[in-house]
């Protein structure tokens, strides 16, 4: 069998750690997405969009050697996590409960895509600066009217996947109504490595560690709520903004970090539920092109980097006699992938239905029984397990 290309078009971190895995086996990868220049961050600057990465994405950057290429003052461990009902319940899961020394970690984006490209010149993966336009069987073509070639075609672009729609792959969507704000604030207080997290009824409200600056403690807020209250707050000017949600956050935390003040832009997108079929004979998808969640578990690359694992284990132990693409190869990728999605996708979705349920029976219970799993050592373990990314275990 001659030679085999794979195409691996986006280069969000799902994608460039697939075509970084991909060339470390020893495939031929290349790379079709817009070229994006990422310099080093200047001091205390830190990039809009973090992640909380579990213990298993850790392994697999590790794996790749993209853990140690990061800057390791720019990652936070996250080494307990407490969580808050809107009606007094509080739970508190510790790594020691289960004998670890971290839960997860929180990444900025721009210091993981930064890494991964570097690795990618290293293995001189040639990246092609353009976009998909169409496909015809094995033929890409690119928006500047390039036609390039390859067995298989890896959707790694992004929600509003492009490889999607021209491999007529299904999809599923579902608006929550929810939107997601993200930015960065100083605390008065530190974070000792503690993940906040409060349901209100109505909205999410996380406070992630990061690492301190020279004005004081930092953490990342990410808070889904109602599309339009998010809306109505970001039509404001930057400082009314920035005195809102100051004041909003106070009443929600109840000062438990002390007063706050937004330290960087604000960025809010909507939050969608999405599902696909995965895979067409010669392309299949990873991240978010394959898949989409609430951010409220804060899963959502996790599960990306499962897939591109899974993808790359799949390659590798495929028959010699097989193509890349053939479609019993890329189904066998789909069938390891339904369960850890599915899991992903019902934790989410119980959860996101439990704790925005106005009715007082379900508001009662869900505070009632974060308090009593307080008590149950057995069950915080699973949660800090399922936390930590190891495996889910249904609850
Ligand atoms: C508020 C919020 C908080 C979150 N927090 C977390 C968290 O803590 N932990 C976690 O694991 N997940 C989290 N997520 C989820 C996470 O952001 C996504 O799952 C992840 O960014 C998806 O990465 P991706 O590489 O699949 O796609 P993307 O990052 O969207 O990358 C897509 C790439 O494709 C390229 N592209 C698009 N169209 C084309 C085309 N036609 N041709 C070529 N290239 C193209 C784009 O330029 C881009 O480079 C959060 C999400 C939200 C909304």
């Amino acid at each position: 069998m001659t030679q085999q290309k794979i195409m691996v078009c986006g280069a969000g971190i799902a994608g460039m750690a697939c075509a970084l895995g991909l060339a470390k086996k020893a495939f031929t990868v290349e790379v079709l997405a817009p070229e994006m220049s990422r310099q080093p961050p200047r001091h205390d600057e830190y990039h809009p969009r973090v992640y909380a990465i579990s213990g298993s994405s850790q392994n697999f950057l590790a794996s790749l050697g993209i853990w140690d290429l990061m800057d390791a003052t720019r990652l936070t461990p996250v080494q307990a996590m407490e969580i808050y009902g809107d009606g007094g319940g509080r739970l508190a899961l510790d790594a020691w409960q289960d004998a670890r020394h971290t839960l997860a970690w929180i990444v900025e984006s721009g210091e993981m895509e930064r890494a991964l490209r570097q690795a990618l010149k290293v293995y001189g993966v040639r990246w092609h600066d353009d976009q998909l336009a169409s496909r015809d069987g094995e033929q890409v073509h690119t928006v500047s009217g390039k036609t390039l070639n390859a067995q298989l075609l890896v959707g790694a672009d992004g929600a509003k996947s492009t490889v999607r729609r021209v491999a007529e792959i299904w999809h599923d969507f579902k608006a929550y109504g929810d939107s997601g704000l993200v930015t960065h604030l100083t605390t008065e207080l530190p974070h000792q490595g503690v993940a906040l997290q409060w349901f209100t009824g109505d909205a999410v409200v996380a406070l992630l560690p990061m690492p301190d600056t020279d004005e004081g403690p930092q953490v990342s807020l990410v808070w889904s709520g109602p599309t339009e209250q998010i809306a109505e707050l970001m039509a404001l000017s930057d400082e009314d903004k920035a005195q809102r949600l100051q004041q909003w956050l106070m009443g929600v935390t109840q000062g438990r970090l002390g007063n706050v003040c937004v330290r960087s832009k604000m960025f809010a997108f909507p939050l969608t539920f999405e599902r696909t079929g995965m895979v067409a004979e010669g392309v299949a998808l990873v991240g978010d092109a394959a898949h989409r969640v609430h951010p409220l578990a804060g899963q959502g690359l996790n599960l990306g980097l499962g897939d591109v694992e899974e993808l790359i284990r799949v390659l590798a132990a495929k028959p010699v006699h097989q193509s890349v693409g053939a479609l019993p190869v890329l189904e066998r990728y789909k069938r390891r992938r339904a369960e850890p999605i599915a899991a992903m996708r019902t934790v989410t979705d119980s959860l996101h239905s439990l704790f925005m349920a106005q009715q007082a029976p379900v508001a009662w219970a869900r505070n009632a029984g974060m308090s009593i799993i307080n008590q149950l050592p057995f069950i915080k373990r699973r949660l800090i397990a399922n936390a930590a990314g190891d495996k889910f275990f249904p609850l």
